[in-house]
């Protein structure tokens, strides 16, 4: 029988079920054709080993090698893998929150595709169930060594900024409930922070230590060049306090500036009634303090829009081109003879 007879090609939407399975493995996905068949290979007997119902969704970022057609593959022969395959390279937050949308499991597992995230660590990030988020500490990170020691900086940024201890915010490896994976809005470079955003919804967190392994094939996809996690610290660390109303952020700083424009025109109007009339510098201090205070409120107020727009808005799911499941044969693509 042809293989394509157990693959439905679906234009998915919305989430598919509540937790009907313990386990969602989500990998993100650009061209790592080479590294595939021994992931699947090795995550497999790892999954089955849980005695927890699986599935594995590959999420393919737009790759432009086989990798694609060689999920398809393990598609056609596994009913527990699934690929989700998207219209471009929209990068791995967006390859996540798409893998998410799709994720049927009681908690989800994210890990790279180029098996430097090893499977047979799965089962030391399941014990810790109690968490709402387990993310995997590359004791030994087999990565160049300037982007080691600029992680090492970096972590150490995280912990000065949002004062949560970290020993490796970067590693993608983890294990989330399915609450929050369900509730991360990931954008940008932001699956590097989800402890950090995590933090933020108040979830539970632990590191646990696992071997890492080197890239056996391909280049790295996030070279340091493509390493921006700093603006998303100093963004993040902004959105913290805007997060739940902006306009409570802005306005109390509208009102101080608005204040110090009303003293700045009765210093004026007392100068001017008093005879000495006030120097150019008050005046312009009084425009400044005018327009920057009613600004801080507009600002406020935009935010507050924006952001409701957003959260009613999942923008993420427009970048699905297809989802390949596998099915039942149809009948139009049986052999002949069969019945
Ligand atoms: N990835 C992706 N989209 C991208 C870049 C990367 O889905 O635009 C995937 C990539 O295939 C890998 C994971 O994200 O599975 C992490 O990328 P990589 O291993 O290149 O990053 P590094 O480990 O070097 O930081
Ligand atoms: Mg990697």
């Amino acid at each position: 029988m042809h293989e394509d007879a157990c693959i439905v090609r679906t234009r998915p939407l919305g989430d598919p079920g509540r937790g009907s399975l313990g386990l969602s493995v989500v990998i993100a996905m650009y061209n790592e054709e080479e590294s595939l068949t021994e992931l699947r290979d090795r995550l497999l007997p790892v999954l089955e080993a849980t005695g927890l119902g699986f599935e594995i969704i590959f999420v393919d970022d737009g790759s432009k090698d086989g990798s694609a057609s060689l999920v398809e593959r393990f598609v056609a022969q596994d009913p527990r893998i699934v690929l989700v395959r998207l219209k471009r390279n929209y990068g791995k937050s967006n390859a996540l929150m798409v893998g998410f949308s799709q994720a049927r499991g009681e908690r989800a597992i994210t890990m790279d595709a180029d098996l430097q995230d090893m499977p047979e660590n799965i089962p030391a990030l399941l014990e810790q169930g109690q968490y709402d988020l387990v993310s995997a500490w590359r004791k030994s990170r087999h990565d160049p060594p300037l982007k080691r020691n600029l992680s090492k900086i970096f972590n150490r940024l995280v912990e000065l900024f949002f004062r949560i201890k970290v020993k490796d915010i970067n590693c993608g490896f983890k294990v989330y409930q399915r609450h929050l994976y369900k509730s991360l809005r990931l954008y940008g470079d932001l699956h590097r922070m989800t402890l950090v955003l995590a933090k933020m919804e108040g979830a539970t967190f632990t590191e646990v230590p696992v071997e890492h392994a080197a890239r056996k094939h391909g280049k790295s996809k996030y070279p340091l060049f493509r390493a921006r996690g700093i603006w998303d610290l100093l963004s993040l660390s902004v959105m913290g306090s805007l997060q739940l109303r902006p306009f409570h952020f802005f306005a109390p700083y509208g009102v101080v500036l608005v204040g110090l424009g009303g003293l700045t025109f009765l210093y004026i109007l007392l100068k001017t009634l008093l005879g000495s009339g006030a120097s150019g510098l008050a005046h312009t201090l009084l425009i400044m303090f005018i327009l920057l205070g009613v600004n801080l409120f507009l600002v406020g107020l935009q935010l507050e829009t924006v952001l409701n727009l957003f959260r009613q808005e999942h923008p993420f799911q427009q970048t699905i081109k297809e989802l390949v499941t596998h099915g039942q044969p149809q009948p139009e693509v049986r052999a002949s003879g069969e019945r």
